[in-house]
């Protein structure tokens, strides 16, 4: 995925880098694996297992299984 249409109409792209709109999320214990790579290249860290974008806009969260959008969350109102 390079580039989606969100669903409050901002379009979304990472096609640039470095961008505002995909995340980087990796689990604690991911997170512990990579520290104990001990390495200093970044291109050493594995990519997160799911793709994760925030739409800036709206701050819908998506997150991708390879291409597809698998789960989408959107903010909940705290008006009432
Ligand atoms: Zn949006």
């Amino acid at each position: 995925m390079a580039r989606m249409l969100c669903k409050c109409g901002h379009t979304l792209s990472t096609v640039a880098t470095p961008n505002d709109i995909e995340l980087h999320v990796y689990t604690d214990r991911e997170m512990d694996a990579i520290i104990a790579m001990d390495t200093m290249d970044p291109l050493d860290i594995p990519d997160p297992e799911r793709e994760v974008w925030r739409c800036p806009q709206c701050e819908r969260v998506y997150v991708f299984k390879g291409n597809k959008v698998v789960k989408t969350y959107v903010l909940e109102s705290d008006d009432e």
